[in-house]
């Protein structure tokens, strides 16, 4: 294309972003369909479709195609002349171009073939409570991660630094050690105070039968009234809940019903359809780019903690909601809507990640980020992780695993090769409660107007302050312009002991 103006270069390629983006698409939505459905049967013919759609993604991403636009655009006369979007846009296909060119092809392969063994090796060990099955695979992808981290960091850098800027760009060892061991030690304190209370929420109203039909009903208005566009997405049945997005507007969620415990199917939905309207607020003029999605997986995971913990599990959200509630399932006549809060919001130390309260949860985060931490820099030994995951339990929450399945074996992140990721779920509440209080700043009478069943401002703040700039800010520039500040771990320590000191008498 030599001699073609800087415009036709730009036009040329968003539409080559675009063609990718197609095939993304088609990705997305057979994978949705894996997940919500799909015959047993033709399982494996669509993974290998899959796979073939995939590599197509990953030839565009590295190939000689994109090297051609991006040294073009990052020539100095043309880069003075693209708008700021084209720019990021530029910027991140790089970052993504120099990440996956620096693997070589066969350890690549190696990684891909390793990790899709160790997910059914994981599956049985976890089944048969056996980490040893597990723990050659596991020293495997260790060693792999090391490798990968070599090849991807700049010489000096901490391999573990290095993985942890996948997910969260930007994130180092020394900033999350900051801002853990406070957390810890603070969490630490009020989980003791709540245990040596007395108190305990009744939960048995929560744990009674309740209608399949009449819970997929129920959470089809919850999405609505927090502001989720159905004309944008879809809602399904699945085992593992989950939020997808197809494109710009079609931003699905998926969730799971219990039928002996309504708190399952309530709270996974209003998560994922906090996922889906950060996705669904995304300004239109990135639709097409590698910028139309969530910042960082921490900042993702911020926008589902907010609205499940802190606007879902927060009285005021059920104000206007619970006679309504109270009239679909009649056996919650009896309870009233403080002693309602107070079971959603139990708080138990418990061995299980995915099922633990707002407060113990980042307990479970640490643990696995020192553990990880300490693999990826040598000083842990594989064999040794089920004993090391026993004392910290023990230190941490004050109970042990029994057996590795309710340990070590829990979790299916390490077997997939996801180091550096753990760290994101806790950045996510603590990014989630600083936001919570710039709202709250900006627009003091926020939480009532929840309690008279009006979430716009929220959302309204959401969406000016986070969702609307997907990629096109880092996850702490999001953060020092709308909290004017960069990330402060007070402020969940804070929101903990506003929201327990009642319900716990504290
Ligand atoms: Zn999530």
């Amino acid at each position: 294309m030599g001699g073609t103006s800087t415009a036709d270069w730009v036009r040329a390629f968003r539409s080559y972003l675009n063609e990718m983006d197609h095939y993304r698409e088609a990705v997305a939505l057979m994978e949705w369909d894996l997940r919500t459905g799909a015959p047993r049967k033709g399982v494996a013919l669509r993974s290998e479709a899959i796979g073939t759609l995939s590599d197509e993604v990953f030839r565009r991403q590295t190939g000689p195609q994109m090297a051609e636009f991006l040294d073009r655009l990052e020539e100095p006369s043309t880069w003075a002349e693209l708008d700021p979007v084209t720019q990021a846009v530029v910027v991140e296909c790089r970052r993504e171009f120099e990440r996956n060119r620096r693997i070589p092809a066969e350890r690549k392969r190696a990684f891909v073939t390793l990790t899709a063994e160790a997910e059914t090796v994981w599956a049985e060990a976890k089944e048969q409570s056996e980490f040893a099955l597990f723990a050659p695979y596991l020293e495997r992808i260790v060693q792999l991660e090391r490798e990968f981290a070599g090849y991807w960091g700049d010489s000096g850098r901490r391999p573990y630094d290095t993985l942890l800027d996948l997910y969260e760009p930007g994130l180092t060892t020394d900033v999350v050690d900051a801002l853990f061991a406070p957390l810890r030690e603070e969490t630490v304190r009020l989980l003791g105070e709540i245990v040596s209370s007395g108190i305990r929420p009744d939960v048995s109203p929560l744990c009674q039968t309740f209608d399949i039909e009449r819970q997929r009903a129920l959470n089809a208005r919850l999405l609505r009234h927090i502001g989720y566009d159905f004309e944008a997405g879809r809602m399904d049945p699945t085992v593992h809940p989950f939020q997808t997005t197809i494109n710009r507007y079609d931003a699905r969620i998926t969730t799971m019903f219990v039928e002996d415990d309504l708190r399952a199917s309530v709270f996974s939905t209003i998560h994922e359809g906090g996922h889906a309207l950060y996705e669904q607020g995304i300004h239109p003029d990135l639709t097409g780019t590698p910028l139309a999605t969530g910042t960082s997986m921490g900042m993702h995971e911020s926008q589902s903690r907010f609205f499940e913990n802190m606007i879902g599990r927060s009285q005021a959200f059920w104000v206007p909601l619970y006679a309504d509630l109270q009239r679909a399932f009649p056996q919650l006549k009896g309870l009233a809507l403080d002693a309602f809060h107070a079971a959603v919001n139990c708080v138990e130390p418990s061995l299980i990640r995915i099922d633990a309260d707002e407060v113990t949860y980042n307990l479970h985060i640490m643990l696995r980020y020192e553990l990880e931490k300490a693999l990826i820099e040598g000083e842990l030994e594989v064999a040794d992780l089920p004993g090391i995951w026993r004392e910290k339990m023990e230190s941490y929450l004050g109970i042990s695993p029994p057996d590795d399945a309710h340990g070590v074996l829990q979790d299916v992140h390490w077997s997939g090769g996801l180091f550096g990721y753990f760290p994101s779920y806790a950045l996510g509440n603590l990014y989630a409660a600083q936001l919570r209080h710039a709202l709250l700043r900006d627009v003091p009478s926020a939480m009532d107007e929840v309690a008279s069943g009006n979430l716009a401002p929220v959302l309204g703040w959401m969406r000016e302050h986070v969702h609307q700039y997907g990629k096109l800010r880092t996850p702490r520039e999001i953060l020092r312009q709308a909290t004017g500040e960069d990330l402060n771990g007070q402020y969940l320590v804070d929101y903990f002991w506003e929201k327990f000191t009642p319900i716990y008498h504290l």
